[in-house]
Formats: C-alpha cells, structure tokens, sequence
C-alpha cells in the first residue's frame, strides 16, 4: 500500500486508481450519449409529433416499448395508466435505483411552426416530456451495454398523467410501484429547461417545486332587484373582499420567508345588470414550498372567508382540492448528484439554485417515499429569446439532450457502485 509521495510519480497514480475502485469511470458517456443523439432526437420529435394527454397514452407507449425492445430489459406495462417499467438487472446485487422520465403533454395549441410540430390543434409537447421520455430511452441504451459491470437494479418509469392527472400519485400509492421487488432504494428524474443555457444542471437540496392546491369558494346570498340591493344578499361584493382580504392574509400572517401564493384565477356570478345574483364563486390556485406553510394557508383562507361571509350575512363554503405535495430533495443525495454531474460535466455546469420553483411536480409522490430528486436540465435553444416552459411557442436545444442521457446514466452507475451489497 503506497500512501507517502513517491517521487515517481506512481505512487500517487496507484493511489488514484485505488480511490476510483468500485468508482466506474464517466469518461465515455458524454461521448456515447452524443453518439446516440440522433437516435433520440429521431424519438423526441416522434413524440413530439404525436403528443398525448392524461393516463392513457397508447402511441407513446408503443413508441417507448419498441425504442427499448433491443435492449433485452424486462418490460412491464399497465395497471390502470399507460406506465412502463423496464428494469435492467446487473451481474451482481446490490440497491435499486428508478430513474423516471414522464410521457403526457398538455391541451394546448402549438405555435412554434417547427417541422416535426404537433399534428393536433389542441395538443401539445409544451413541457417537454418528449424529450425525457427520448433521453431515458437514450440512457437505457448506455446502461444495458454494461450491465456486466452493474451491481444491482435500474428500474427505468416512464410515466405518464404529470400535467395534473396524479400518474405518479397512482403508481405509488394505489398500485405499488415502489415496492414491487426489488423495492426502489432511491430515484432521480431530470426535468428540461427552455430558458436555462444548454448543458446546465440546476438543483438544489430540500424544496425544489411547490405544492398546488385549488381552491373554489362558493357564495350563496339572496338575490333581487340591483336597485334595490338592501332586499337582497349581493354576494359579489363579499367575494370581492375575499380576493382582497387573501392577499392581506398572505402578507401579514404567513412568514416571507417561507413563502405561500394565493391567486385568484377566475370570479364569476350573475349574467346582467339589473339583476343581483344569487350566488357567486371563486376559483384559484394556492402555491407553498412547505407543509407547515401549506397548512397555515389553508387553515387562514377558511377563516378569511368565513369571516368575511359572516360579516356581510353571505354563506361561504371554502372547498380546497389537495393538489400535488412539496417537491423535497433529499439533501445527501443531492450532494451525490451534484458531484456526479461536476465530473461528467464539469464544476461551472453545475449551479445551485437560490430558491425553489413555485410550479408543480407529482415526482413529488415518489420522493415522499424513497430519498432522490429532481433536477433542471438547461436546454435553452439559440438567439436572444427563450419560450418558458408551458408556453406555446416553447423550443429546445436538442443537442443539450445528449447531456440528459450520459447524466441519468453517470447517475445509475455511480449511485449502483456506491451499493453494492455483498452477495
Ligand atoms: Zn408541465
Ligand atoms: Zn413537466
């Protein structure tokens, strides 16, 4: 054992190699993931092409089964949603990492005039799970070619029903999916980024996304002539109130520093002038980054408006419908992720977020469960200008994606090697 400075030089050297033990090298993955790049893009724009909404996604579903087919993996579909698992075992046991990349898009036009766009007026690829779908794809094929030299499990999930139908709530918590054996130790998905430069990963330890909630407010007064409003109950000034009252509920009692967003999305009631309503209703969307700041906003918005409809003699029913939870990243294992993706892709690609993102994510379900996270890949496309994600005219840098591939790949190697049991 040479520990001391040989003045050889290959002291050291011999040192270094025994420090990379059971540390597979990352060198050649950038190299493959860009090898395959055309491959993946060929499927991303498939995808993009054909986009699908909700649970059910049967052409996306055959499109991600026959991409894999070569790669002799075990493939299961089903349950009640258009899911796949396709597991990789290597020679050797040890944990099991589920790397996840989600299928849907959303009922939206498409306005990029790109020549692979959406084929549907209503439909479209605006979040760019195509292209995670496309690089899990891409990744499985780097991982397959060595699974001779794994320990362990990759259990690849492509998902589908993100935008807001729960698909990862039901895969986890109706039907299972971490537990089937091997039970999922940990689990890493990578999400896009139109407006971040190409290549860059942005993470950061604890809250990554927030939670949705909806929120409706029924109001219920009586309704009469609108000359005469002291013979009637109007509702619509006290639901006016609220909306006012929310926002001063928001600054004043939950803590800036741990923040809540309350917006009022849509107020409506009544159908003339003449006429006071009998009712109105509010809908809106509630953001936290907390659990305790969840609860404190849904605990005050029920006082808020009651109180207010209290006061004006209005019945209020405040009816909150629990979106998607806090996305949390565990810290360790974003120290992990973190290195990994400075030595594949060096220090200065790699930058921490300063605060979460006030969207939404249901990968949220699945770290409730096992330790991971979720990270933003930069894919920012030429020029001066950069569609946000979700918008109609959103676009990628498509090259950006080989970055994609060799990190959920860099990943599983790493995170198996630091695993392995004895066996
Ligand atoms: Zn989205
Ligand atoms: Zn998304």
């Amino acid at each position: 054992m040479t520990t001391r400075l040989d003045p050889s030089g290959s002291g050291s050297a011999r040192s270094a190699r025994t420090a990379n033990a059971g540390r597979p090298a990352l060198e050649a993955l950038l190299p493959e993931a860009r090898a395959a790049l055309p491959d993946v893009v060929a499927l991303r724009r498939r995808l993009h092409e054909n986009p699908e909404l909700g649970l059910l996604l049967p052409d996306t579903q055959k499109a991600v089964l026959d991409a894999l087919a070569p790669l002799d993996l075990e493939l299961h579909t089903g349950g009640s949603t258009s899911a796949i698992v396709a597991t990789l075992r290597g020679a050797r046991p040890g944990g099991t990492l589920l790397l996840r990349a989600d299928m849907d898009a959303l009922p939206m036009p498409e306005h990029t005039g790109l020549p692979f766009a959406s084929r549907y007026e209503d439909r479209m690829h605006a979040c760019g799970h195509d292209a995670h779908v496309a690089m899990l794809v891409g990744a499985a094929g780097l991982l397959a070619r060595r699974r001779d030299e794994l320990a362990g499990t990759v259990k690849l999930l492509f998902q589908p029903g993100e935008e807001g139908h729960g698909g990862a709530r039901i895969l986890v918590e109706d039907e299972g999916l971490l537990a089937v054996t091997p039970a999922v130790d940990a689990a890493f998905a990578i999400h896009v980024d139109s407006t971040l430069p190409p290549g860059r990963i942005a993470l950061r330890p604890g809250p990554m996304l927030a939670s949705a909630d909806v929120l409706s407010i029924d109001l219920h007064g009586r309704g009469g002539h609108a000359s005469m409003p002291h013979h009637a109950v109007d509702p619509i000034p006290v639901a006016c109130e609220i909306v006012l009252a929310l926002q001063s509920f928001v600054t004043r009692r939950i803590d800036a520093f741990d923040p809540v967003v309350i917006t009022i999305t849509r107020l409506s009631g009544g159908t003339t002038t003449n006429v006071i309503p009998a009712a109105a209703n509010l809908l809106g969307t509630i953001r936290s980054t907390s659990e305790r700041a969840r609860t404190a906003a849904h605990e005050g918005i029920r006082r808020v408006a009651a109180g207010i409809g209290a006061a004006h003699e209005v019945d209020v029913k405040v009816h909150i419908l629990p979106g998607y939870p806090v996305t949390v990243n565990d810290a360790p294992f974003i120290d992990f992720t973190r290195g990994v993706a400075a030595e594949l892709l060096g220090e200065r690609a790699v930058v921490d977020l300063p605060k979460p993102i006030m969207g939404a994510e249901d990968f949220s379900y699945v770290l409730q469960q096992v330790p991971g996270a979720i990270v933003f890949l930069g894919a920012r496309p030429p020029g001066e200008h950069a569609e946000p994600l979700h918008s109609s005219s959103m676009t990628i840098d498509e090259e950006a994606l080989a970055t994609g591939v060799a990190l959920h790949a860099a990943m599983a190697l790493r995170w198996l090697a630091a695993h392995e049991t004895a066996g």
